[in-house]
């Protein structure tokens, strides 16, 4: 898993050297295949239930499963999703990060505190991922969180256990009472993955029969780790320097924590 995690970690970093103005979802989707071929793995979610991408990019409004496309345009001021999976040594790792197109200060300032809320809803829940807590007590910090800044948290999708596949039990919610869900134990590994939406919580699905929108037009992001359940702190198996970036590009912006 460390190994899984490890590739998929870095193709995401080469991702977000792909990610800038003028350059199509295509390229992207090419440098994170390039990389993971590269050093001897294989993109998880290609045919994955029939996705047609190799990873998932999704723009702005999208939400998540969005397909590379060579007509699709990166401009600046764009926010974009990526959502990606490498499979090597019969193992899974999987990740997402929502990049800024031209960096943080081609932002709005309501789209940079999307995406800095994501980020740390994030890390809030992993910080519940400790042997004996339930899942629940994931989904309900990362929910408490997200609400009391005023943003809406996706419940159509959910995280998961990961593994030798790519969606394991048990389900990882970002929402609900804390008494949900199983008991987490020691060595498991699960993928926690809020999404984030700006105006509703709600999801519409594209004709394309894979993306998913924001119903109400407002912007979203997705941050994902893979993380392992350990007799103390959790491991965060899929961390890396563009993680510590953005806390760094993000920290003047004022959050409620409650
Ligand atoms: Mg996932």
């Amino acid at each position: 898993m460390k190994t899984a995690c490890r590739l998929s970690a870095e193709a995401l970093v080469a991702v977000g050297k792909a990610i800038k103005p003028g350059a199509t979802t295509y390229d992207v989707n090419r440098a994170a295949a390039d990389f993971i071929f590269k050093h001897g793995g294989v993109p998880t979610f290609k045919g994955y239930d029939g996705f047609p991408g190799d990873i998932c990019i999704s723009l702005n409004d999208e939400v998540i499963h969005g397909i590379p496309s060579r007509k699709r345009k990166l401009r600046e001021g764009d926010i974009v999703s990526v959502d990606l999976g490498a499979t090597i040594g019969g193992f899974v790792g999987d990740n997402a990060f929502t990049f800024p197109v031209g960096g943080v200060s081609a932002l709005k300032p309501e789209t940079a505190k999307l995406l800095k809320v994501c980020r740390e809803s994030l890390y809030i829940g992993i910080s519940k991922a400790r042997k004996g807590a339930r899942t629940g007590e994931i989904g309900n910090a990362v929910q408490t969180f997200v609400e009391a800044n005023g943003l809406f948290i996706v419940r159509k999708y959910v995280g998961h256990g990961v593994g030798r596949d790519l969606h394991e039990e048990p389900q990882i919610p970002n929402y609900g009472p804390k008494t949900n869900g199983e008991r987490l134990a020691r060595n498991m590994t699960i993928a926690i993955e809020p999404m984030v939406n700006e105006r509703t919580a709600t999801l519409r699905k594209l004709a394309d029969g894979w993306t998913e929108v924001e119903a109400k037009g407002g912007k979203s992001a997705h941050f994902e780790h893979s993380v392992a359940v350990t007799e103390g702190e959790p491991l965060i198996l899929t961390e890396s320097e563009i993680w510590l970036e953005a806390a760094e590009n993000y920290r003047d912006i004022p959050l409620i924590y409650p």
